[in-house]
């Protein structure tokens, strides 16, 4: 298993998760890290998965990455 670091500028933290945009569906999907990096997929560390937010008329869905403490 290899880590990526997240994508973002000036964070090297670990990715945990990855950021997809779905352009047909107007659609940025959340979800545990990818085994392959993709097109169009950002990896993301806790930190910035937590605060990641869709463009304006884009919806996000989110998928379980971190242990949720829902229920
Ligand atoms: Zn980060």
């Amino acid at each position: 298993m290899s880590n990526r670091p997240c994508s973002r500028i000036t964070c090297g933290d670990p990715a945990v998760a990855t950021l997809t945009f779905v352009y047909a569906d107007s659609m940025a999907v959340l979800g545990p890290l990818s085994a392959a990096h993709e097109p169009h997929a950002y990896d993301l560390c806790e930190r910035h998965a937590a605060r990641t937010s869709a463009p304006k008329g884009w919806q996000v869905v989110r998928h379980r990455v971190m242990g949720d403490a829902a229920g």
